[in-house]
């Protein structure tokens, strides 16, 4: 059972789990994970590297060989900046300075019973003081460094991220699909594509208003999430629309994966007792299919179970 609630951002609880990050990552230099303040699909991405890193035990293996740069340094937390996304959605930019380093640490956090760490970006920039003399000139440098460092990850993350639903944005899922339809094709190996549309949802919004409209995608977000495995890549594809890509997965296995999700959507309890229920469109990607047929076959399963009266999953 899902309870639908309104949240209200608590800057003080949101600081406490950056400041707690910072402190193990930057003052005691021992990032461990047992601490309570990472999100369980938490993700990390450094930047130069390519890769989005997720599971905790990877990220704090990524984390710790990143730090190993910097062991013998002092740092000191030069500026945050609090950004709130939603009422349970917020990130925390900030700049962190060594002798010889200016890092740019950003955390997205959600709330989820306290602030939760979902995505970290780090990023450092190359200057260091020892080989440049310490003038005006060199000063502006460095205040710009910092700031392009900070609109750098503010545009890298808006670039990849739904900040509603923490899920990827259309955008970074093209990308994805990409790497696996080549994948799929060069290995024979299936991959099927499940796109879920929340029935009726502009009643949802008329009658209820924007805010629960909002807690409903993320709670439909969250049930998702939970029930794919790592494997998975899931997107909000735009409005009410989800995506989820299953390598590996024939259009039979993702129709088992979207009857499970199909059901346990009927199991929300909001607020104002209401009912929500989606419908789903499934294809298999077959050797030598477009990713434009592919996602049509996928729109056109969707289409199908709309018109067969929706709460109901089509391939
Ligand atoms: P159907 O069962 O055919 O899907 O009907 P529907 O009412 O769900 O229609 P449709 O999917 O076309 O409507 C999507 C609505 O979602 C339209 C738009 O007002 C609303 N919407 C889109 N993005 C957001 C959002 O971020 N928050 C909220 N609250 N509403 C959104
Ligand atoms: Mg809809």
């Amino acid at each position: 059972m899902y309870q639908i609630n309104a949240v209200h951002l608590n800057k003080k609880e949101l600081q406490n789990t950056f400041y707690q990050f910072f402190d193990l990552c930057f003052l005691k230099k021992s990032i461990n994970n047992d601490t309570n303040i990472f999100h369980d699909d938490i993700t990390l991405i450094i930047q130069g590297h390519t890769k989005i890193y997720k599971g905790i035990n990877n990220i704090i293996e990524e984390l710790k060989k990143f730090l190993l740069e910097f062991e013998n340094e002092d740092f000191i937390l030069e500026e945050i900046n609090i950004n709130e996304i939603s009422s349970d959605v917020s990130y925390i930019s900030s700049i962190i300075k060594s002798n010889y380093k200016t890092l740019c640490l950003t955390l997205v956090m959600k709330w989820i019973n306290n602030w939760k760490i979902s995505h970290i970006h780090l990023s450092s920039d190359i200057t260091s003081n020892k080989t440049i003399s310490n003038n005006d000139l060199e000063k502006l440098v460095k205040i710009r460094t910092s700031e392009l460092l900070v609109k750098i990850n503010h545009l890298e993350m808006a670039a990849s991220l739904d900040f509603l639903t923490g899920l990827y944005n259309r955008y970074k899922f093209n990308e994805l699909l990409l790497n696996e339809v080549n994948f799929a094709f060069n290995n024979n190996t299936p991959l099927s594509i499940i796109f879920i549309d929340i029935d009726n949802f502009k009643l949802i919004n008329d009658r209820y208003g924007h805010l629960i409209g909002d807690q409903t995608i993320l709670t439909i977000a969250n049930i998702i999430k939970k029930n794919i495995n790592s494997n998975h890549i899931c997107a909000r594809w735009g409005g009410d629309e989800f995506v989820i890509l299953t390598p590996g997965y024939s259009s039979n296995d993702a129709t088992v994966l979207a009857e499970t999700i199909r059901k346990e959507f009927i199991n929300i309890e909001t607020l104002n007792h209401i009912t929500i229920t989606a419908s789903f469109g499934i294809a298999q990607y077959s050797k030598g299919d477009t990713i434009k047929l592919v996602l049509s076959k996928a729109d056109l399963a969707l289409y199908k179970a709309k018109r067969k009266g929706k709460n109901r999953v089509e391939k």
